[in-house]
């Protein structure tokens, strides 16, 4: 057909516009390789969210990459194409470190303790995480004379947790370490992956491999955010490169069914703006039967349609309006001649300045209570970090708490900036100053 004699070039342009738009992503499903084609939302392009940047790096050229997220129509896996290797991310140098959140703190130390007495877990047992960062969880167990083995890609990650006495291994989990860590004599009576799956690059390989270090009486517990929860709460921030996935419980179960493994119980958390954590055993391991919790959560899934396209599709509008949104208090502020600042510079904050284009001319600083962070800039925005006192000497009018998940204790800990009259700001699920 010829396109420019029935046309105008305006027509034309929407319309090649829209045939990129329905391209399908480059690969298909990280778990049943179908082919994507539905997007769930396209936050433009964005730098890798951890890779902050020392004052010279500002002079140099900074890799953006597409974060566009996709849903698949058959799996309902929503999913990010991996345009940086895990190597390259997690690999070497991380800056996450779990052991700054009090909050995050407190909830792996009740964890351990409830999973200590559910399991009986005593000396003779093997506790195995994945991802174990700086040992935070896992120092736990080990103060309970349990034996504990962290699994760490980031070797200043793992060698903080080695120096806090967390026997760690610097590897990459999938098949390969699996059967090396059996190979070794491990096998797990406990298996944690908190947080960690949506960074899989390789999903069936991990999983699988999960599927050989357990005990046929052992139980894995998995942590992630719940993808209704993102979804419902407007978290679009939590969208990133080094993301790839994100998971209902209605994918989950289709996952660990097809590695021969289920899903029998789950929990409801608060952390992370609403996580599950699901409870898995060998499908042969008949002592735990699937408890009313899975169902009841799978069921209200797919009663607001989980399994479906339109939910997701419904999502970017949501995300589109939040920028709106942001924008419209930073622009009156400004106008107002008041100073804004950031609270914290989690992977979050650089999702959400990046897509809303806000750098030094609305945010002149953030501050975190990582030492990692300090004195140098967030990837993209190029917002400077500072330790936490900046605060006090510069006495900001607005503080725009980045994790918002972590809003009550920071609030709390911000208190002392009531006395200069300084507000506080989320801005998601919707713009709120308190
Ligand atoms: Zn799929």
């Amino acid at each position: 057909m010829n396109i420019a004699t029935t046309k105008t070039s305006s027509d034309r342009q929407t319309e090649v516009f829209h045939d990129d738009l329905t391209v399908p992503a480059k690969g298909g499903c990280r778990f049943c390789k179908t082919l994507l084609k539905h997007s769930v939302v396209d936050l433009g392009k964005s730098p890798l969210c951890e890779s902050f940047l020392t004052r010279d790096q500002l002079f140099d050229p900074e890799p953006f990459y597409p974060l566009h997220a996709f849903v698949c129509d058959q799996c309902s896996l929503v999913q990010v194409e991996e345009y940086v290797s895990g190597e390259e991310i997690f690999g070497g140098e991380y800056a996450y470190f779990s052991s700054f959140s009090d909050s995050w703190l407190a909830h792996a130390k009740l964890f351990a303790d409830q999973i200590t007495e559910r399991l009986g877990l005593d000396e003779n047992s093997q506790v195995v995480e994945l991802a174990s960062n700086d040992g935070y969880l896992l120092k736990n167990f080990i103060e309970k004379g349990i034996p504990a083995l962290g699994v760490e890609p980031a070797d200043n990650v793992a060698a903080v947790a080695i120096e806090k006495g967390v026997p760690t291994v610097v590897k990459f989990f999938g098949v390969k370490t699996a059967k090396e860590l059996v190979a070794d004599g491990i096998l797990a009576d406990l298996m944690c992956a908190n947080n960690v799956l949506a960074h899989v690059p390789d999903l069936n390989d991990f999983v699988g491999g999960m599927k050989i270090v357990l005990n046929p009486k052992g139980v894995i517990t998995v942590e992630f955010p719940h993808l209704m929860r993102q979804i419902e709460g407007n978290q679009f921030d939590q969208i990133c490169q080094e993301h790839y996935c994100y998971y209902s419980l209605h994918t989950l179960r289709q996952v660990f069914d097809h590695h021969g493994m289920t899903i029998f119980d789950v929990d409801e958390l608060t952390t992370h703006g609403g996580s599950l954590r699901v409870y898995i055993r060998h499908k042969e391991d008949q002592s735990k039967p699937v408890s009313e919790n899975v169902t009841r959560i799978h069921q209200s899934e797919l009663e607001k349609g989980y399994d479906k396209l339109g939910v997701y599709q419904a999502f970017a509008e949501q995300v589109r309006e939040t920028k709106r949104q942001f924008l419209e208090f930073l622009i009156q502020a400004k106008r107002e001649g008041k100073q804004v600042v950031g609270y914290g510079a989690p992977g979050k904050a650089n999702t959400l300045l990046n897509y809303c284009g806000v750098r030094t001319d609305f945010i002149d600083y953030t501050v975190d209570r990582n030492p990692y962070k300090h004195y140098k800039y967030l990837p993209g925005t190029h917002i400077p970090v500072f330790p936490t006192d900046q605060i006090e000497h510069t006495k900001p009018d607005y503080i725009v708490i980045m994790p918002w998940n972590l809003k009550e204790e920071i609030s709390a800990q911000l208190e002392y900036t009531r006395k200069w009259g300084a507000k506080l700001i989320v801005a998601i699920p919707e713009l709120t100053v308190f």
